[in-house]
């Protein structure tokens, strides 16, 4: 070996006897970081280097200054923002990734990283039971998801009307409806954003308590549009986990002439799962899906499936138009024909490494595990007095607020400060958001790690920290 090889070698083994030592001893670490981001800059604030540094003492320096700036979201208890636990299968695919570094841009360069793609996007069509034509594009996350799909959508509503909009763009286009349910997630609208088609401009289309589109207000607001339309439909709401009514609201659309696309971020996976795959029956119809490796799938990040039933939509809006690369005669798929990138990672191995781990049942067997371990949060939490759950617990999401005889303004204060709380003593994760005008805290069971001893670990920890805000709230009341 050389000294370049030695170097690398020592190097990869270093790193992967952090790597060992980092993962296994997580679900030790509270499950919040130590550090904030303020204090995590002075960690990394350094002027910038003039002079190189050896690769040992790089890495070694890495990780000293990002240790405690880490949030454990791969523990078993983190419960922040319905994202997966980056599981070790798909790290490690994700290792061989980077140590092989495929550009992934096309079949001829890169012929494994196509073809691991090509079949992991048979895996997904099949697992989630799309219509197997469909092309699948591997992305960063939902958010390029939707993008991707919403492009394909805006080329073949305008093409319907005679209007090529890849080569002409919007200007001077026919214009398009696009409706969307009110509780859509806010990516949906970034995405709208990234393509002309504005984020107020939408046609928010009325939704019931669960946050899922009223179907009449559907077929209403439809009645209202003409010409070239896109409806939003949602797998998956990210407080409630409710899924859009497809059966009923998918048929509207069609006669209406609609293209018709599905946000289904984690909630799509309920098609993977025959005990929950009810909730999203008829998705099949649709012309298009977005969802995520890293959330439900436990991949790490940077993993999102574009899946369009049209192929050639989806190829004609995201081809790269120039006579480079070369254009495949041979009809084999290239990745870059249904992404926007050209030259990038290739995420096909991370998915076909989690599928070939799990496999259809361990796929099924996760998912209606973490929506039985919500509802065992939920109903263990609801049995405290002043918890309140707030939704119904279809899915892995729960909501749930503190203080339920309060006005609604101490109530909200109530739910913040057991939040703080919570965040504070480190034994779980949870985030707050604003549903419905209310402070709320969010549950989401998603980490392929979590177990039932972990739940209830969890519920103990909420009620002790509820328990301290109500007795902290009378002494103020009574002074
Ligand atoms: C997470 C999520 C998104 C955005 O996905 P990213 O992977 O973060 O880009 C979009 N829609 C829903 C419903 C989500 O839960």
């Amino acid at each position: 070996m050389n000294s370049a090889s030695v170097e690398a070698a020592s190097l990869f083994e270093k790193v992967a006897t952090y790597a060992t030592r980092f993962r296994t001893s997580v679900g030790d670490r509270p499950q919040r970081p130590e550090a904030t981001y303020r204090e995590a800059l002075q960690a990394f604030e350094a002027p910038t280097p003039e002079s190189g540094t050896p690769a040992d003492y790089v890495l070694s320096d890495l990780v000293t200054r990002a240790s405690p700036g880490l949030h454990a979201m791969t523990g078993p208890r983190f419960y922040g923002w319905v994202i997966g636990a980056s599981h070790p299968v798909g790290v490690a695919a994700d290792w061989l990734t980077s140590v092989w570094g495929q550009n992934a841009g096309n079949h001829m360069a890169a012929p494994a990283a196509a073809a691991a793609e090509t079949i992991a996007a048979r895996w997904l069509l099949d697992l989630l039971d799309l219509p197997r034509q469909a092309s699948v594009g591997f992305v960063t996350g939902a958010t390029v998801a939707n993008f991707v799909c919403l492009a394909a959508a805006r080329g073949e509503v305008l093409r319907q009307v005679g209007w090529d909009v890849e080569s002409n763009g919007l200007f001077g286009a026919p214009s398009i409806s696009v409706l969307i349910g009110e509780e859509a997630h806010a990516t949906v609208f970034s995405a709208l954003q990234f393509l002309g088609l504005g984020h107020d401009r939408v046609i928010r289309v009325k939704a019931d308590e669960a946050g899922r589109m009223i179907p009449p207000a559907l077929a209403e607001a439809l009645r209202n549009c003409s010409g070239p339309t896109i409806v939003i439909l949602q797998a998956g709401q990210i407080n409630t986990g409710a899924c859009d009514a497809f059966p009923e609201l998918i048929p509207v659309a069609r006669a209406h002439g609609a293209w018709i696309h599905v946000d289904g971020a984690f909630g799509l996976w309920a098609r993977a799962c025959p005990a929950r795959s009810n909730l999203v029956a008829s998705i099949e119809h649709a012309d298009s899906w977005a969802s995520d490796g890293h959330k439900w799938l436990q991949t790490p990040y940077d993993s999102g499936y574009a899946i369009v039933r049209d192929a050639e939509a989806h190829r004609r809006a995201m081809t790269i138009s120039a006579s480079y690369p070369p254009p495949v005669s041979d009809g084999d798929r290239d990745p870059s024909h249904f992404v926007p990138e050209l030259s990038r990672r290739a995420r096909g191995f991370a998915t076909w490494a989690m599928i070939r781990h799990l496999g259809r049942e361990g796929i099924a067997a996760m998912v209606e595990r973490h929506c039985r371990l919500a509802r065992r949060i939920a109903s263990g939490l609801a049995s405290e007095p002043g918890v309140s759950v707030l939704n119904e617990v279809v899915l892995n999401q729960v909501i749930v607020s503190f203080g339920a005889d309060a006005s609604p303004e101490i109530g909200d204060n109530l739910t913040c400060r057991t939040m703080q709380r919570i965040q504070a003593d480190g034994t779980c994760f949870m985030g707050g958001v604003q549903w419905r005008g209310r402070w709320v805290m969010r549950v989401s069971v998603i980490s392929a790690q979590t177990t039932d001893a972990d739940a209830d670990q969890t519920i103990l920890a909420v009620i002790r920290a509820w328990r301290a805000v109500q007795e902290e709230h009378g002494i103020q009341k009574s002074v």
